[in-house]
């Protein structure tokens, strides 16, 4: 595991102020952006970049996410301590760094196994306690942990997984990109056991959430 330097600790300073630049505020958001190692989660070859405002390769034909769309994504959450979290998605397991450095208490999928035992080993090691990683395919949720307050996606879906919606609790939310090639990022309130509103926001460009055949 590398080192944490005070030239990092400057390079994520000057992020975070570029982050309010393009319109960050949630604080809990900034704060977690701003003391999380973003370059020990990716490869060393890497670590004089990690703090631009770029998606970088994690193997596995995976990318780590922009920090400005962690950003966004984390806002739109709106965790606070306790908040009992699904994301999909785990990859480099940034994101759930930044939820777990928010308080919430995060269950996170991964389908790729290079990347899910990465970040088994990697987040505890950086002092990340997330509730559980898990290996397998998001599309299903995680039932036997449902309901969730919130539920994030971290790759683009084609199309709204049913099972997600299932598993929020109402008042819940999900933010999610939803699109084949770009995505429109939007976020799902469940306001009843069988009524759903969606907020349609930016648009983004993930890598595609894997179904069954790929
Ligand atoms: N939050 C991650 C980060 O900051 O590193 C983002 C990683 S990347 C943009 C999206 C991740 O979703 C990849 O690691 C990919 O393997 C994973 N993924 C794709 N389809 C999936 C699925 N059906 N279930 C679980 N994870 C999936």
């Amino acid at each position: 595991m590398g080192q944490d330097t005070t030239k990092h600790q400057g390079r994520r300073r000057q992020l975070v102020a570029l982050l309010k630049e393009k319109g960050i505020t949630h604080s809990a958001v900034l704060e977690a952006i701003g003391a999380i190692p973003r370059h020990l989660f990716m490869d060393s070859s890497f670590e004089d970049h990690a703090y631009q405002d770029k998606a970088f390769p994690i193997g596995a034909d995976q990318t780590i996410s922009q920090p400005y769309t962690v950003a966004f994504q984390s806002e739109q959450l709106r965790v606070s301590p306790g908040t009992k979290v699904l994301e999909i998605g785990t990859g480099s397991g940034y994101q759930t760094a930044v939820l777990c450095h928010m308080g919430a208490v995060v269950y996170s999928i991964e389908r790729q196994h290079e990347l899910f035992r990465t970040s088994l080993k990697r987040l505890p090691a950086l002092g990340f306690k997330p509730k559980k990683l898990i290996f397998g395919d998001g599309y299903k949720g995680f039932p036997e942990k449902a309901p969730f307050e919130r539920i994030i996606v971290t790759a683009g879906a084609p199309h709204i997984p049913e099972a997600l919606l299932g598993q929020l609790v109402v008042g819940g939310k999900m933010v999610i990109p939803v699109g084949e090639k770009n995505q429109k990022m939007t976020v799902i309130t469940r306001t009843s056991p069988t009524d759903f509103e969606q907020l349609v926001l930016g648009d983004f460009r993930f890598v595609p959430l894997l179904g069954d055949k790929n």
